[in-house]
């Protein structure tokens, strides 16, 4: 590192009041988590991983700053914390630039400008732009556009094909040398300008902005598919848990049969002190394996009298919003019953209707076979019938 580059102190503004209505969520876009974090505490990581930047103020709108704060404090170690300082967000994108301008110290001299919402930026591209400004006084990071560009009429009908040589997609950071940026913001001031980035400012005020190579991956998260991109890129893999359940239940006279919710014509029915849905209790188990919550004794005891007799499918019904309040949803069931008698498949439709129904799922993700044992065994000799259920749950996306 030169002498003059160690002189020359960084800074970067984060605007990050906006409230990204194209998100469709109602959060802000940059308090959406990705990997595990905030989508504004990876953008702030990121400069902090830069060693040439001093200081980071993050415009953020008033009623914003303690939930702000209490991210910092949760995601970012103490030591580092001090770089990160918070000024007050303003209505419009350059309101809030200026009051970043304002809470930098005096001796920082070049300054970048970043999206809150472009997490992805790399070490490389922030130390790039630092390097532009040093060089050309004022850079932005952008590429070169690589679609056919078309112009349309007011009824979405091409007029014609422009020109895309020289054409570029402007990205962040953005920044320039100080009193190149402050001139370019009190021009803009004076003249009412306004612009939708800070080349516009700097580009009205005569000062030249040079053009430093942007990357794809610096993407700016607008829409929800950006940030399922931007979890590919990060190899975000959906959290899932798998959960294997097992019930056996005798056969006897004077009870009726019922699996799966359904009941079945055939004279003998199981013992249970529910009604010994033997499937449905499977399922059960294999939900609260998954989570992680011990058996179905556990949660539904037959020394209670408030399950005697009781459909099963409560019991699921239970078991699933259980998973679900802990943020899972069914990925997979798929289930088999060991029954020598009676015939099952007419009715293995309607049982994974009501299994779906109870987990609040679409049947594809019901799966339910019948077997016999071949007459071997206590399910073959029709002493009992059993069910084995795996479970793959999956964690919601979070928003
Ligand atoms: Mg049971």
């Amino acid at each position: 590192m030169s002498e003059v580059r160690c002189q020359q102190k960084a800074g970067v503004i984060l605007p990050a009041a906006g409230f990204g209505t194209r998100m469709e969520s109602d959060r802000p876009k940059q308090f959406l988590q990705l990997a595990g974090e905030p989508i504004l505490i990876h953008t702030v990581k990121a400069f902090l991983n830069c060693r040439e930047i001093h200081s980071i103020v993050l415009a953020v709108a008033a009623d914003r700053h303690e939930q702000v704060k209490a991210l910092l404090r949760q995601y970012i170690a103490p030591g580092q914390a001090a770089k990160v300082l918070l000024a007050q967000g303003g209505a419009t994108r350059q309101q809030s630039v200026q009051s970043g301008f304002n809470a930098l110290a005096d001796d920082i001299e070049l300054i970048l400008v970043h999206d809150g919402a472009r997490p992805l930026i790399r070490t490389d591209l922030i130390e790039d732009c630092l390097e532009g400004i040093r060089e050309h006084g004022a850079v932005i990071a952008a590429v070169p556009v690589n679609d056919t560009l078309k112009q349309v009429n007011a009824h979405d009908t091409i007029i014609k094909t422009i020109d895309r040589t020289g054409i570029y997609r402007a990205q962040t950071p953005q920044g320039a040398r100080r009193h190149l940026l402050e001139q370019a913001y009190q021009v803009a001031e004076r003249e009412g300008f306004t612009g939708t980035d800070e080349a516009a400012l700097l580009e009205h005020a005569d000062i030249p902005v040079a053009i430093v190579s942007g990357e794809e991956q610096n993407l700016k998260i607008t829409r929800p598919g950006d940030l399922k991109i931007a979890r590919c890129l990060l190899g975000e893999q959906p959290m899932i848990r798998i959960g294997h359940g097992f019930d056996a239940h005798r056969l006897v006279e004077d009870r009726p049969l019922i699996l799966g919710g359904e009941t079945i014509d055939f004279p003998l029915g199981l013992l249970g002190h529910s009604d010994a849905d033997v499937l449905t209790h499977a399922l059960v188990d294999a939900i609260l394996g998954a989570m992680g919550e011990g058996d179905i004794g556990k949660h539904f005891p037959d020394s209670d009298d408030r399950y005697r007799g009781i459909n099963s499918l409560k019991l699921l019904e239970h078991a699933f919003e259980l998973a679900e309040n802990k943020g899972y949803t069914m990925g997979n069931a798929d289930l088999t019953l060991l029954c020598q008698r009676p015939k099952l498949a007419p009715y293995l439709g309607r049982m994974r209707h009501n299994l779906a129904n109870a987990c609040n799922t679409g049947l594809e993700e019901i799966n339910i076979k019948a077997t016999t044992t071949e007459e071997m065994g206590y399910t073959g000799r029709g002493e009992g019938i059993a069910a084995h259920a795996v479970v793959l749950l999956q964690k919601k996306e979070s928003e």
